[in-house]
């Protein structure tokens, strides 16, 4: 495992939702997956910003890689895997899962293992849903991911405070649901009695920085770490700005430019790593030096 500079002890998750900005939510009406084809994208500018920020620091990542992304751009994937990163699945087309039947969970979830088996040569062990809105306990879908062969689910977020979804009464510790499959909930701080979200996208972008980190040294003193997620697109320059829903735009472009230098400083305070390195014994995944082809080696 490869963690940034600092001495601490905790080391907290560092993952990437790979999708292009066309895949939001707020823009299905506007620019649908049938569209999708003909949209200008960043995924590619985006994720490679990643990949060399997080080559800098030597730190591993988790990449919850969209199926549609594999398939258009199979390259990305390949390069994602040759770095030494752990690669999760973020479902097929983007739907969130509770919005659609369990049968069509099934076949999107199915659909982005079998791409991005045959792009990368390797099966996802885990699985985030779009817009992390996967509230608990959802028992079918967590049986639909046991029967697809995924480990660990990172998509809960126990709090109500979250945009599009949201489970306040869901633990914030890891845990084992009935399905055996485990569950890594996305990181909240607490507040006065309030769960705040804290695991990066939107609000890395909106909360104050020094109240962030604050917040972040208070969950590694208490032993636990957190899990940060960015998209490419927000690393990415010059996607069309198409969003009309005030609350999509807020989320979408908010404070973009911040998330390069807000990365930088985090990576040097904090140490990182792929959830498959922070919680290795709870999962039982193998090491990084296992998962990958011997003549390929980790970044
Ligand atoms: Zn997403």
């Amino acid at each position: 495992m490869t963690v940034s500079r600092s001495a601490a002890p905790i080391v907290n998750a560092f993952t990437v939702d790979v999708e292009d900005w066309y895949c939001n939510h707020f823009l299905e009406g506007r620019v649908p997956p049938s569209a999708w084809d003909r949209q200008p994208s960043v995924v590619r500018q985006g994720t490679e910003a990643i990949l060399s920020l997080l080559a800098e620091y030597g730190i591993r990542a988790t990449f919850f890689v969209l199926g549609y992304v594999a398939d258009r751009f199979p390259e990305l994937c390949q390069a994602i895997r040759a770095r030494g990163h752990a690669i999760g699945t973020h479902g097929y087309w983007h739907h969130r899962p509770l919005a659609g039947t369990p049968d069509q969970f099934q076949r999107d979830l199915r659909e982005s293992i079998g791409t991005i088996a045959r792009a990368t040569g390797t099966l996802p062990l885990g699985y985030r849903a779009p817009v992390a809105a996967l509230d608990w306990p959802a028992t079918w879908a967590f049986q639909a991911m046991r029967d697809a062969g995924i480990v660990y689910d990172s998509s809960v977020y126990p709090t109500r405070l979250f945009v599009l979804a949201g489970s306040a009464d869901a633990p914030r510790a890891p845990f084992l649901t009935a399905t055996g499959v485990w569950e890594i909930p996305l990181s909240v701080a607490e507040v006065c009695g309030r769960r705040f979200p804290l695991s990066g996208g939107f609000y890395l972008r909106a909360l104050p920085f020094g109240l962030y980190r604050r917040l972040i040294r208070r969950e590694n003193a208490a032993g636990r770490p957190v899990i940060l997620y960015v998209h490419p697109w927000e690393l990415a320059h010059g996607f069309p700005r198409l969003m009309r829903h005030p609350i999509g735009r807020l989320v979408q472009t908010w404070n973009l430019r911040s998330v390069e230098s807000k990365l930088r400083a985090l990576f040097e305070e904090f140490r990182w790593g792929a959830i498959e390195d922070v919680y290795r014994q709870v999962l039982a995944v193998p090491s990084p030096a296992a998962e990958l082809p011997a003549s390929r080696g980790a970044a």
